[in-house]
């Protein structure tokens, strides 16, 4: 049978870019659909401008310790709409250039919506219908929105990086990466912040003294945090505030509300069932260690199947895809001591078994932590303190887990993960000489 591609991909997000120009390069004849921008989630309101916020906002507490490093800083003030303006030129400026990258590997760019007709068939938001040999859902994951009374006076993260100003009070529903992150981002801009969250856990799959620690720092700055709290309703007043009702704590007035409550895949209306794509309670698109779902021509990657929602994971699946579905070259993710990090204030970051996972798996289990001032935050007078902590199998003596909260500690830890990955032991980290004076030194210091 004729097929007008070999490949149709739906989403030009992370995992969509690089599967679609990998498969391209290989031979094969790639369109993919977007709807929205191309680049997706990390570049368009994800991973990129969020760190670009998170670099806008270090520059509060640098400007005052400045001062102490011997600089006449002037009173600084804080312009918003100027931030905001030069982060959405940067996110239209990559998407340019994932644009041109896609077009210098001719891959059909289809700027609409598609969705899926049967195991070949792909009807685009123009009515057109298209058939490929193969499709690939790579349509991401949207942020959950709660359905309280009043839910819908509250913003997403996709709306945060459009605001008209920094809100003067805002909450944060959740405590995980988003809520983090945004957390340290609104107070370094001035918001008042309230964290609030269902359990008595923020950031559950870091290791506990890390996120303790994370929990203490921000509370030292200002971060207010509720816990065993759920959302009632949300009432806005006459003046545009909103009063936020919850059971566990008294009303609080904000300005914002923001959901920060996980993400939930894009399946709605994408016509899986007309393939008999298996999806399973969450949305997820069901796939097998080749990212093939039910149906033998429909393969999916990405957040939109729910393993691992971080963009180099995407991007290894859309990359082992194409290697193995075009490339004549089978190839699988290893998902095993993946690294990941929090741009929280300060940044936290792990890699491997935390140290309550290590005891419930390994026989014994070593732990080694280093408690430190960083030297910069010393002179600073900035009384944050920086925990390292290695996990040890005390039987093999490798080192199966390192977690980190600190300044750069993301930056290190990539670096340290290599050395996880490949199963150094802890003799192994001592034999190196420490590199002085630095905060990584710590890492192979730790007796
Ligand atoms: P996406 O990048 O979401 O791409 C899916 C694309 O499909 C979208 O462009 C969407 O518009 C399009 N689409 C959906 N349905 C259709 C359709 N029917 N037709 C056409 N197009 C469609 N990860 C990290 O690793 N590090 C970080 O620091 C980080 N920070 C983040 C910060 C925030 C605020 C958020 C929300 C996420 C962050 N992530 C981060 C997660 C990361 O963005 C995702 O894991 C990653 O983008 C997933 O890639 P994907 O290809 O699966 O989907
Ligand atoms: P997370 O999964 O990180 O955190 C969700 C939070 O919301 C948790 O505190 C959880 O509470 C709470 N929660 C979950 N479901 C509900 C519910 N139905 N009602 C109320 N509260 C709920 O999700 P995020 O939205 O912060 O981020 C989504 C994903 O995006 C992350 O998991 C991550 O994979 C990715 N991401 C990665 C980043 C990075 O790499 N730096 C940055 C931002 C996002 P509890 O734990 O108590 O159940």
């Amino acid at each position: 049978m004729n097929f007008d591609y070999d490949l149709f991909v739906i989403g030009a997000g992370s995992g969509g870019v690089r599967a679609s120009r990998v498969s391209a390069a290989h031979g094969a004849r790639v369109a993919v659909a977007e709807e929205h921008k191309v680049g997706g989630t990390c570049v368009i309101r994800g991973c990129v401008p969020k760190k670009l916020l998170v670099y806008g906002a270090h520059f509060a507490e640098d400007l005052q310790d400045a001062r102490r490093f011997g600089w006449e800083v002037p009173e600084c003030s804080f312009n918003w709409v100027t931030l905001r303006d030069n982060v959405l030129s940067e996110v239209d400026r990559l998407e340019g250039l994932y644009t041109q990258t896609l077009d210098n590997h001719h891959v059909e760019v289809v700027k609409q919506r598609a969705t899926v007709t049967g195991p070949n068939g792909i009807r685009l938001a123009d009515g057109r219908d298209v058939t490929a040999k193969t499709i690939l859902i790579a349509t991401g994951a949207r942020p959950v929105v709660p359905t309280f009374p009043g839910a819908e006076h509250g913003i997403t993260s996709n709306e945060a990086f459009h605001l008209e100003a920094v809100p003067k009070r805002i909450v944060i529903a959740g405590a995980g990466y988003i809520a983090n992150e945004f957390a340290g981002i609104f107070h370094q801009f001035g918001s008042h912040v309230t964290v609030v969250n269902r359990s008595d856990v923020l950031l559950r799959s870091y290791d506990a003294q890390i996120r303790d620690r994370l929990l203490q720092i921000s509370v030292t700055k200002g971060i207010d945090f509720r816990f065993n709290v759920t959302f009632e309703r949300i009432e806005k007043n006459g003046d545009g505030t909103l009063t936020v009702h919850m059971n566990g704590c008294d009303p609080i007035e904000a300005d914002a509300v923001m959901y920060a409550i996980g993400r939930q895949p894009n399946i709605e209306g994408l016509g899986l069932e007309t393939a008999e794509v298996e999806t399973d309670s969450h949305g997820a698109v069901v796939v097998n260690a080749d990212n093939q779902s039910s149906c033998d021509s429909i393969y999916a990657i990405g957040d939109v199947t729910n393993r691992v929602q971080l963009t180099p994971v995407a991007i290894r699946e859309g990359q082992a895809f194409a290697e193995t579905v075009f490339g004549n070259n089978p190839t699988r993710v290893d998902y095993g001591c993946i690294p990941s990090a929090v741009f929280s204030h300060p940044p936290l970051a792990g890699v491997g078994m935390t140290e309550s996972q290590a005891r419930d798996t390994l026989g014994t289990v070593k732990t080694f932590v280093s408690d430190f001032r960083a030297m910069k935050n010393v002179l600073a007078g900035r009384n944050e303190r920086s925990l390292y902590k290695l996990v040890v199998d005390g039987e093999t003596d490798r080192v199966v887990g390192i977690h980190m909260i600190g300044p750069d500690a993301p930056e290190i830890l990539q670096a340290a993960a290599i050395a996880v990955k490949a199963g150094l032991t802890k003799a192994q980290f001592d034999e190196v000489v420490a590199l002085h004076p630095t905060m990584a030194e710590e890492l192979v210091l730790m007796r």
